[in-house]
């Protein structure tokens, strides 16, 4: 792919994104996430010269990669994979702008030992899992707002934003749209409570996902595929 075929994709991108976001309000404000686990370094530099500036990894290891690799360009990094707690210093040390999978209780726990003797913050949001699908991560929706506050009060050093969801994996839109819906209302309820980013929508879903509330799309195979 030449940069003239990435602007092509990510003009098309933003559009879509425009539409979508002011179909649901003149005043809803969407952040792309590109998330540059199919690609490699040459055209993430070239997606940054072209005004992108957040980007996101899946796995620890990569993210550290990345990380170094182009550490000359002022990105933006958001951790979007499964976390063991083997990976939770080297997570620290990569140090995301944003970590957007902390997926139970018990991983907050961990972080909160790691990043109290590390002298460190981590900002996080909480990942829901909102289709309740076995083979997906995250807390089930009935639970989430009572986990949320108890992190909020156990770990200091982590600093809650919020709530991601990977929406429904099936054909059938509405219940995709329902997936995306039990998430924002999930996250309305926190907002009192300082949320304030609601992080939903890929590729296959992301107009879905911004017309049910999301402020923060991960777009990985429309940019880079
Ligand atoms: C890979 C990935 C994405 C991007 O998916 P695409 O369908 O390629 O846009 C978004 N979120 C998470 C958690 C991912 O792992």
């Amino acid at each position: 792919m030449d940069r003239a075929q990435m602007q092509e994709k990510l003009d098309q991108l933003i559009w879509r994104v425009e539409q979508a976001r002011i179909k649901r309000s003149e005043h809803h404000i969407v952040k792309i996430v590109a998330v540059s686990k199919y690609t490699d370094e040459a055209h993430i530099r070239m997606l940054y010269d072209l005004g992108q500036r957040a980007f996101g990894e899946n796995k620890v290891q990569s993210l550290q990669e990345r990380i170094e690799t182009v550490d000359d360009l002022p990105i933006e990094w958001h951790f979007i994979g499964r976390l063991q707690k083997n990976k939770i210093n080297h997570l620290i040390r990569a140090n995301p702008f944003l970590m957007q999978s902390l997926d139970s209780l018990e991983l907050a726990e961990a972080m909160q030992k790691r990043l109290e003797a590390h002298e460190t913050n981590m900002e996080c949001l909480l990942q829901i899992n909102s289709a309740k699908e076995d083979t997906k991560a995250g807390v089930m929706p009935e639970e989430a707002e009572e986990i949320y506050l108890k992190i909020k009060e156990s770990c200091p050093n982590i600093e809650l934003r919020g709530v991601m969801t990977i929406g429904a994996h099936v054909e059938d839109q509405a219940v995709i749209r329902k997936s995306f819906e039990t998430t924002y209302t999930i996250f309305e309820k926190l907002k009192p409570h300082g949320a304030d980013i609601c992080s939903m929508g890929m590729s296959n879903d992301f107009e879905l996902a911004i017309e049910c509330g999301s402020n923060m799309v991960r777009i990985g195979s429309l940019i880079f595929k």
